[in-house]
């Protein structure tokens, strides 16, 4: 189970190595152009050929990409969907020259309309991705909070998205503060037992290749994203316990996208509290 965090990798992407290296992080999930916006600017094959070697140098990985916060591959909005699916395919051809396992991504809103009425949409931008990017990436969807009319807050849309599109290289994140803010109970080891049944039963574990690791602002139940450091939120230490405990996460890497105790991200402190709880329980590294 390796223990990571989401970096900045503003100034040169590898530098990203170097602030994981910092706080003690042991893989990165990095965004490799602004996430607010569709701009995407081609990167330098030296800069990519310097990410991979650095991360390899240092046994950083296996590493992430997160997709663009404008990703919406559910709207009604016809343009907004296809920009969405292009900067999927973008993030998935740098990825393959980075040495990245792929991109986490959300699904976005289907504005009121319902899942049941943009799935057929979703499924096409999926196939669209996946036909042209690289065999050797994965596109790993992010459960939602449920927020705004969010695709993916429930495992059984997730899992009915994954059965449809039925690629290999279609996988899932998990995000323990939307999945708690979305009414799923993280808190307890009974807690966890029944979400990664459910987990199991509508999408399957093998298919899980990501967790972000999360306390949460919000209560259980809340539909709100607003993360939390560890065991300063709704969630506390007890959750991160029962969840690392649980075997569905042995071999999945988790990545911290907390505020930080200082404000400035996810930082060594919370990374430590991970890897205390990780040794603590013999998990292995
Ligand atoms: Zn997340
Ligand atoms: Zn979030």
């Amino acid at each position: 189970m390796r223990i990571g965090a989401h970096v900045s990798a503003s100034g040169r992407l590898d530098k990203a190595i170097d602030r994981a290296l910092e706080i003690g992080a042991e893989a990165v999930q990095i965004f490799p152009s602004p996430p607010q916006g569709w701009a995407f600017k081609p990167i330098d094959e030296k800069v990519a050929a310097d990410f991979k070697t650095k991360a390899r140098e240092h046994g950083i990985g296996p590493n992430a990409f997160h997709g663009v916060y404008l990703i919406s591959l559910g709207s009604p909005d016809v343009e907004l969907a296809r920009k969405g699916t292009q900067s999927l395919v973008s993030y998935m051809n740098a990825a393959h020259d980075l040495g990245v396992m792929g991109t986490i991504f959300h699904l976005g809103s289907h504005r009121g309309r319902g899942f049941e009425a943009c799935f057929r949409q979703v499924c096409e931008s999926l196939n669209r991705v996946l036909d042209n990017s690289p065999d050797d990436t994965l596109l790993i969807i992010e459960n939602s909070a449920g927020m705004g009319d969010h695709v993916g807050s429930k495992f059984q849309q997730i899992g009915a998205l994954l059965r449809e599109v039925a690629s290999p290289r279609l996988k899932v994140c998990l995000d323990t503060q939307h999945a708690f803010a979305a009414g799923y109970d993280l808190t307890t080891p009974a807690g966890v037992a029944a979400t990664m049944a459910e987990f199991e039963r509508e999408i399957g574990a093998r298919h899980l290749v990501a967790v972000h690791c999360n306390d949460s602002k919000p209560a259980l139940g809340a539909g709100v994203d607003r993360h939390e450091n560890l065991g300063e939120g709704r969630m506390g230490i007890a959750a991160f316990e029962a969840i690392l405990a649980h075997p569905a996460f042995r071999d999945v890497p988790f990545y911290l996208e907390v505020p930080g105790f200082e404000g400035t991200g996810p930082d060594a402190r919370n990374i430590d509290i991970l890897k205390s709880i990780r040794q603590k329980l013999s998990v292995p590294v």
